[in-house]
């Protein structure tokens, strides 16, 4: 298991505070890892600085071939990969191998193309005498911090297009799920010229404060919680840094009369509880009509109650246990206080699960009301609120009655009905008989305290690039 951070060319072990790194699935400790110093920090952006003087001016094309030889990499080592992010996250080993890992690789392909294809404005004469031309150029040493959910995909989704589009990075994985970069980093400093990527390792507060003030980064690209993406933003004031957030989301999911109720349970079942729920995107916050209402309830708790966890052969594990013990705890007292509420029924689940891994049942929480905690806020855990609705204006004021605009659903047969509410709803993704479902060409981001900038897609290459005005005087 390689604990070094990556320099520039230099592997080094931070020489501060030890963080321990968990399995979730028993709790115990796999190992501590120490965390970068302010020195450590300082060289590392001095690393990605120099890099960035030869990096931003190397073509599209040489900036292609190497994003497709990590892809190869990558690709060529998926199981170690994949065992080494079950292993830190708890997820079942073929989630990751089978769902996460091809996306991954695909990012760093897709971006390949990507920074090939740049779309751009055409060159023209705008005053008489004068040509104008826009050029996209880099924007400089980009600090990307990761959270804990997905950890090496997060850093695909942040790295194919910081470095596609010219710029270096200095890289922080979550203080509690560094082990996948860890590794990504010994392929990164074999493959790329000396400081384009740099890791760090360390918590919020240390390393990531330090990252986010330093002096000479000018760019800020982040996915975490609303609160951490507040502190990103007063630090970026100071000395007026780009920022790019993916924070949040608490998904609403609006199942009309006439849908198909199967479909709705079957993907309900597995786009809620997806990763435990531990997903900006869960298909959580459900809104039904009158009259599917009962059954949805029924079928969805009965449906829920069969995902399987904490199975000892791993390849029967649908969903594995949540990130940390506080995490859990988290989970818990929501689904507690709700349980406290009359009108809520806790029809399946509602317990942590058994043994020493951090596991929460598959939970579903009927009856909620618009104006329940459980229906406000993010819990990211495996835990679904149903609540009935009574027309179409009620259920649109409800999901989009809410701090985050992340991801939405609409389920319906009737395509003009889907299209309408779709239209109407406040949210970075709006989904129509499906949720959950990513492509790396089209974007992802949200709109209100989600956050805004895009990952994936077109989109994001246009985040890590500055748009500059280019003029020519020809008499
Ligand atoms: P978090 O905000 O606690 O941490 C995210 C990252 O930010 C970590 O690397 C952490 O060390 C760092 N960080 C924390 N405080 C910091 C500070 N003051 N300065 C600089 N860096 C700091 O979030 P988390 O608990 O790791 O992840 C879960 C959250 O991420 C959830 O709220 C979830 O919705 C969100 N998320 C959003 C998306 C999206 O695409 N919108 C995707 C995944 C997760």
């Amino acid at each position: 298991m390689l604990t070094d951070m990556l320099i520039g060319a230099r592997f080094e072990r931070g020489t501060e505070t030890e963080e321990p790194i968990l399995n979730p699935r028993t709790g115990e400790t796999v190992l501590n890892l120490p965390e970068a110093s302010q020195s450590q920090i300082d060289a590392a952006v001095a690393a990605a600085e120099k890099a960035f003087a030869t990096w931003s001016r190397t073509t599209p094309a040489q900036r292609s071939g190497y994003l497709l030889k990590i892809a190869e990499r990558i690709e060529a080592e998926a199981e170690e990969f994949a065992k080494l992010e079950a292993l830190n996250c708890g997820k079942p080993i073929n989630a990751v191998l089978n769902d996460e890992v091809p996306a991954i690789v695909d990012c760093y392909r897709f971006f390949a193309g990507a920074v090939r294809t740049m779309p751009g404005v055409v060159a023209g004469e705008y005053l008489p005498g004068f040509t104008s031309m826009i050029r996209r150029d880099p924007i400089g040493i980009v600090a990307s911090i990761a959270p804990w959910n997905y950890p090496l995909m997060m850093m695909a989704w942040k790295l194919a297009p910081a470095i596609g589009g010219g710029n270096t990075v200095v890289f922080k994985p979550s203080e509690q799920t560094p082990l996948t970069a860890l590794k990504l980093a010994k392929i990164l400093a074999d493959v790329l010229p000396e400081g384009v990527v740099n890791v760090v390792l360390g918590r919020g507060e240390s390393v990531g404060n330090a990252l986010i003030n330093h002096p000479k980064v000018n760019m800020i690209s982040i996915t975490g919680d609303v609160a951490t993406g507040k502190k990103v933003l007063q630090a970026a004031a100071k000395s007026v840094k780009r920022t790019h957030l993916e924070l949040g989301g608490k998904a609403p999911v609006i199942v009309f009369d006439d849908a198909d109720i199967d479909s709705v349970v079957a993907g309900l079942r597995a786009f809620g509880y997806y990763n435990a729920g531990q997903d900006c995107t869960a298909a959580c916050r459900i809104y039904a009509g009158g009259k599917v209402y009962e059954k949805l309830v029924a079928d969805l708790s009965s449906a829920v109650s069969t995902i399987r966890y904490n199975q000892s052969d791993d390849t029967e594990n649908e969903i594995g246990p949540l990130i940390s013990r506080r995490q859990r705890d988290r989970v818990a007292s929501f689904v507690e206080r709700a349980s406290e509420l009359k009108h809520i029924d806790i029809t399946t689940g509602g317990r942590p699960g058994d043994g020493g891994g951090f596991y929460y049942q598959p939970t579903v929480v009927a009856g909620a009301l618009q104006e329940d905690e459980i229906v406000r806020r993010e819990v990211f855990g495996p835990v679904v609120s149903v609540t009935r609705f009574s027309d179409v204006d009620e259920a649109v004021a409800w999901a989009n009655d809410s701090d985050y605009g992340l991801a939405s659903s609409v389920w319906t047969k009737d395509v003009s009905r889907a299209m309408a509410t779709a239209a109407r709803l406040q949210y970075g993704c709006t989904w129509i008989n499906t949720h959950f479902m990513l492509t790396n060409e089209m974007p992802h981001g949200g709109v209100k305290q989600s956050g805004y900038g895009k990952d994936m897609s077109l989109y994001a290459l246009e985040d890590y690039t500055a748009v500059r005005h280019v003029m020519v005087a020809h008499g």
